[in-house]
């Protein structure tokens, strides 16, 4: 739902073209019930998700901590005012020379899930603390990350066992259980994978001391999702099931979570035609699209709510697309999108909950379309 404070601002404003509007009262209020609800868990924003500068540093005030990919996001995170012990390199896949540029600017907590990837930051950040990241199967998620990043545990056990020997400290593991995960009980599996590595590796003589529990809690899009007290609880059972009295230390990152409801694109009904005079599927096609910062409808992955001035209407399925000329430029035809059969051209439309995964998905200038701007207020 688009709050009052971003309504009044586009109607004052009137912003030219596409734009996302995102209200840090949202964020804030975010942050503040994730820290509410798993008040033993340290919060590392993953800073893809919407990286302005503005979210950023009311994240740092409020004492957020920083999930970074690149050495470019750790910059944004440092700018933003976070400290480098609120920082991690929590991408697997790293240039040796940006380990280097990392440990320079003071970052001690890095993510592998191989033993190429220990050796590197053996070599670029001696003594570092590294989490070995796990598979998760990402089952229940609209988003799943599955098979790219980590390994099975009981390669992570051999992976942090040379984390110690290349004179590393092993620190903990790290999962993701798949972004807009539906599911609260979805943490249960990774959990029990963790404490059986942390089990085994105590066994040969190492301590691990912390589980990341990634991001995965959703936004509400059209259907319903739970909150986040629902998520907490199910996650604190899980920890007290698998790892009994001996709480590690615990982390987690939400993305999505922490930014998705904040923000709504505010576009513009460019065409509506038919293919056919026979058609009865009008094709509307919007000022944004797939290039435009609306990557996650891929596959018609994430389906966004979308408010017409014309709502109360009658409505009827409609293909609707972006304005670029690719034909890959079509957010939803599979499952067409009912609007009112009223709307025309030049309408304003807001799609909503789209603070999250937008403004970074933005082409550059495909078509010569500027990429997705960002206001926040
Ligand atoms: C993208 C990402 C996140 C954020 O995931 P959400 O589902 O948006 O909460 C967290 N951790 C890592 C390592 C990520 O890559």
């Amino acid at each position: 739902m688009a709050t009052q404070r971003v309504l009044d601002y586009l109607a004052t404003a009137r912003p030219e073209g596409p734009c996302l509007v995102v209200d840090l009262d949202v964020v804030r209020d975010n942050y503040r019930a994730f820290a509410r609800a798993l008040p033993e868990t340290r919060i590392f924003y993953a800073v893809k998700a919407n990286p302005s500068p503005e979210v950023l540093q009311a994240l740092a005030e409020l004492g957020s901590c920083f999930d970074t990919a690149s050495v470019p996001e750790i910059e944004m995170a440092l700018a933003a005012g976070a400290t480098p012990d609120r920082i991690s390199f929590g991408n697997t896949i790293k240039k040796e020379r940006d380990i280097a540029r990392a440990r320079a600017l003071g970052i001690d907590l890095y993510a592998v899930d191989c033993i190429e990837e220990v050796e590197k930051i053996a070599r670029q950040a001696p003594g570092a603390r590294v989490f070995c990241r796990v598979l998760a199967d990402g089952e229940g998620a609209e988003w799943p990350l599955s098979r790219k990043f980590g390994c099975v545990p009981a390669m992570a056990i051999n992976v942090l066992e040379s984390a110690r020997d290349l004179g590393l400290s092993p620190y903990g593991i790290s999962f993701h259980v798949g972004s807009q995960q539906g599911n609260v009980e979805a943490w249960d599996r990774a959990l029990a994978d963790a404490s059986m590595v942390f089990r085994t590796l105590a066994e040969r003589g190492i301590q691990l001391g912390m589980v990341n529990m990634g991001g995965g809690f959703p936004t509400k899009y059209l259907k319903d999702v739970p909150r986040v007290d629902a998520y907490a609880q199910a996650i604190f059972g899980a920890l007290r099931r698998h790892f009994g009295n001996q709480l590690p230390e615990t982390i987690i990152e939400p993305g999505r979570g922490m930014v998705g409801d904040a923000g709504v694109i505010k576009a513009e009904v460019v065409l509506i035609s038919r293919k056919s005079d026979e058609d009865n599927v009008r094709w509307v096609y919007l000022d944004i699209g797939k290039f435009g910062g609306l990557a996650e409808t891929m596959d018609e992955s994430i389906r966004y709510p979308i408010r017409t001035p014309r709502d109360g209407d009658a409505m009827a399925p409609c293909v609707l697309a972006g304005p670029t000329c690719d034909s890959a430029d079509v957010l939803y035809e599979r499952t067409p999108y009912p609007l009112p059969i009223s709307l025309e051209i030049g309408d304003e439309v807001l799609i909503e909950a789209t603070g999250a995964y937008t403004t970074t998905y933005a082409s550059v200038a495909f078509n010569g379309f500027s990429p997705l701007q960002a206001i926040v207020i």
